[in-house]
């Protein structure tokens, strides 16, 4: 059997930092000195950060940044690993922690959702007149989320706002819950809310990734898995049942198989089975799949023959189809 030897950290703090291009380089110093991996950004309002490292490593981080007065605040959402869940250690000064693109920044030390427990998210989550927002990027949701939560029709975090503003009737009055993966989003997201008029407003403190672990919750009415931002791409939270709810980009068949278009200029993250990645070259569109620099015929080192072969097979296959 395999030893969990390494853990990989989750945390933010909101908390304001002076001088974040200093901080950033003293921090990248710091945690190449304890051999850890991963990626950090910091702002002037705080600090965001997953790592991975040995137990002995991750461990020495977390008590070094408690004894810091700044961040003795500072949660850490652990999880075991066999390895590291990084190949490389950034630590980066970003103007803000998340963006939402807004006029007026949120800070979520004046303003704020009521924060909610995972056992409390897990009450109010069934209560009537609740409407549940997922507070994270299209390709998060589609993955897994909250039984019964609202993908807000939007590509990323940011336009978030936009699209409340959109759909403020069918909002309003309403119990609004959010969450996202670590709790840092709701932070300003729930706080937004509040700005804009809605009164009930409660977020899950400490995200999914607390909600995964809580000996209560157990990661009950969750669906699917959670993508993380890290070598992993996909970890599971409900602990007593597995629903997919993914859906295999090409078929619409269940699937939990996150890999990125082949063409470089797309990236596009779509979830596919490793059948349909052959067939399909890993492109998303026919444009991705006869791209010049398509890296699926490059890493599979295919003739133009063989690509005119597979291409050939998928028209036919929807001649028939239509
Ligand atoms: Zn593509």
């Amino acid at each position: 059997m395999s030893e969990k030897n390494y853990q990989i950290l989750l945390y933010y703090h909101y908390v304001t930092i002076e001088d974040p291009e200093q901080f950033a380089q003293d921090h990248l110093d710091f945690c190449n000195s304890l051999g850890l991996k991963g990626r950090i950004l910091v702002a002037n309002e705080g600090i965001n950060g997953t790592v991975s490292g040995t137990i002995e490593q991750t461990k020495a981080y977390m008590d070094a940044m408690n004894n810091d007065p700044k961040f003795a605040e500072m949660k850490f959402k652990i999880d075991e690993s066999e390895e590291h869940a990084f190949k490389k250690m950034h630590c980066r000064p970003r103007p803000e922690l998340v963006t939402l693109r807004l006029e007026d920044d949120i800070n979520p030390h004046e303003q704020t959702g009521e924060y909610l427990e995972p056992k409390e998210f897990y009450k109010k989550m069934q209560e009537e007149d609740t409407i549940i927002l997922d507070a994270r990027n299209d390709y998060e949701y589609d993955l897994g989320h909250f039984r019964g939560a609202i993908r807000p029709d939007v590509r990323t975090f940011r336009e978030l706002p936009d699209w409340v503003r959109e759909h403020k009737e069918e909002l309003e009055g309403k119990q609004i819950l959010t969450y996202c993966t670590g709790g840092i989003r709701c932070e300003k997201f729930s706080g937004w809310l509040k700005r804009e008029g809605f009164e009930n407003v409660g977020q899950l403190h400490g995200g999914i990734a607390t909600y995964a672990k809580d000996p209560e919750t157990k990661g009950d009415l969750w669906d699917g898995q959670m993508y993380v931002f890290d070598e992993r791409i996909s970890v599971p939270i409900n602990q007593n049942e597995h629903v997919i709810v993914g859906k295999d980009h090409f078929t619409g068949e269940p699937c939990e198989r996150y890999v990125n278009c082949a063409n470089p200029d797309c990236n596009e993250q779509i979830l596919c089975s490793e059948e349909n990645e052959h067939k399909y070259l890993r492109g998303c569109t026919h444009e991705c799949r006869t791209h010049s620099r398509n890296r699926y015929v490059v890493e599979h080192g295919l003739s133009q023959e063989e690509i005119n072969e597979r291409l050939q097979t998928l028209e036919e296959e929807q001649q028939q189809i239509s």
